[in-house]
């Protein structure tokens, strides 16, 4: 089948190309210049495992291509996908659909023939009607039908999460809509991935609902984890305990910092909208969010107590800048609250992040350094702080940073070395999150 898809981002990228692997022919189309030189160039934009390996491949089987005009790639395909931002509108936390409607308009003069238009960006019930109503407007002999296919792909482990997927969520009005997503899907339901068309409305929530669910597993045991510090306990050994439950699951019970990343804020930011406006409000995902906000900015006070209450003068080694391990991705990183208020409060920071450091240098670069390993950033701080849990960071020789160190303070708070007691063992004070006094 014939693809377009609009937006080479994380999720428009690796949408193409794994469309692509599937035996498809799919352009990916983006209206930064500078994207598609670089991906015709055989070079990604952005980090992900495996993405360059996949481009490579569907590129030189000539069933991927890139292009800044849409237009030839729109008229010849079945299936046009919309993959690009919908983040959060400044200042009122509604997702921001301006980009979605300015792909639309373009599509809408592009298209010929029948054309499904999928909306695989993250988008507010209602969106698809809105769309298709624009489409309509814009393009009044068209034949399209706008469906809404929402992307559940994690960002680092995202083109195993496309291929090997839980679930595929379309959202359709009309069988002939339904016949060209099935076509589309049809590797992945031959591999009994479970295809669950409902209506467009109900896609469209089944990725709110979702991401403001698993906000809230993070929310929860992130107040477990203070409780513990309180009253006793070890939020692992409690997670550990819970997950083993198959009604709970183990999976997003892992204490931290708060939740960040491109989707998780904004989407539950959106939804809480959603709802405000149709006068059903979410009660318990406006307490996740407040709970979460609350919690990154707490984080750096945290870290100021375990260096005995100022960090004035003091140099700090961070341990990882993006919000989660495996992708380069900054948007809404705890490290983007943790870093100003220490600054603000007098210490000089040092940081390493495997990938993160060219994305991080516009957003942070005012406030730290960047150094070349972790040992080099560790070499003479008063405390080393691990924000995010990259596998090199598991891995560290704890005696060699106990000896670099110039005071032995280690604040642990992805929990990485949470179990046992190996830093005490080389003489670091340890501090992890959601671990009582005696656990
Ligand atoms: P991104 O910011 O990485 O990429 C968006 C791309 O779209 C950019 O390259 C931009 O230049 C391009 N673009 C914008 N307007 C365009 C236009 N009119 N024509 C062509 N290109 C255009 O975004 P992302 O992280 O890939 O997210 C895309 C959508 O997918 C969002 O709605 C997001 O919520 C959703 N989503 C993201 C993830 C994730 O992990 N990143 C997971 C699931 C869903």
């Amino acid at each position: 089948m014939r693809v377009t898809v609009v937006g080479t981002g994380y999720v428009g990228l690796v949408s193409g190309a794994c469309f692509s692997e599937f035996g498809h022919h799919v352009t990916c189309v983006d209206k930064d210049p500078a994207k598609i030189d670089a991906l015709n160039r055989g070079k990604i934009p952005i980090f992900e495992p495996g993405l360059e390996d996949l481009v490579a491949r569907n590129v030189a089987a000539g069933r991927l291509d890139f292009a800044v005009d849409m237009a030839e790639a729109v008229a010849d395909s079945e299936a046009v996908f919309i993959a690009v931002g919908t983040p959060s509108r400044r200042g009122d936390g509604h997702a921001d659909l301006s980009y979605v409607r300015a792909a639309a308009a373009e599509i809408a003069a592009a298209v010929r023939g029948f054309t499904v238009v999928v909306t695989k960006s993250t988008v507010p019930v209602g969106t698809g009607l809105a769309l298709e109503a624009l489409l309509r407007e814009t393009a009044p002999g068209a034949d399209v039908e706008v469906a809404s296919n929402p992307e559940f792909l994690r960002e680092g482990s995202a083109i195993e999460d496309f291929m090997r997927p839980d679930r595929v969520v379309v959202g359709i009005q009309s069988d002939r809509a339904q016949a060209v997503m099935a076509g589309l899907y049809r590797p992945l339901s031959l591999n009994e991935t479970p295809v669950l068309y409902c209506d467009r409305e109900t896609a469209e929530l089944i990725k709110y609902a979702s991401n403001a669910f698993l906000a809230t597993k993070i929310g929860f045991i992130n107040e477990i984890a203070d409780l513990c510090e309180r009253v006793g306990g070890n939020v692992q050994d409690v997670a550990r305990g819970m997950g083993l439950d198959k009604r709970i699951g183990p999976k997003f019970l892992h204490a931290g910092p708060g939740y960040g990343g491109s989707c998780f804020p904004k989407d539950t930011l959106a939804l809480l909208r959603t709802a405000e406006q149709a006068g059903t409000p979410l009660r318990i995902v406006d307490a996740v969010v407040q709970a979460n906000d609350t919690r990154k900015a707490a984080m750096a006070d945290r870290i100021i107590a375990a260096c005995g209450g100022s960090v004035a003068g003091k140099r700090i080694a961070l341990l990882g800048l993006t919000f989660k391990p495996n992708t380069d991705d900054m948007r809404e990183s705890p490290s983007l609250a943790i870093v100003p208020r220490l600054k603000d409060a007098g210490a000089e920071i040092l940081a390493y992040d495997p990938e993160g450091m060219d994305e991080a240098a516009p957003l942070l670069g005012h406030a730290l350094s960047f150094g070349a390993d972790p040992y080099a950033v560790i070499d003479g701080a008063d405390a080393v702080v691990i924000l995010t849990e990259w596998n090199q960071f598991r891995a560290l020789d704890l005696a060699r940073v106990a000896r670099l160190l110039r005071a032995p303070v280690m604040v642990d708070l992805r929990n990485v070395y949470g179990r046992g007691d190996e830093p005490r063992r080389h003489g670091l004070v340890y501090h992890g999150i959601g671990r009582g006094e005696h656990a």
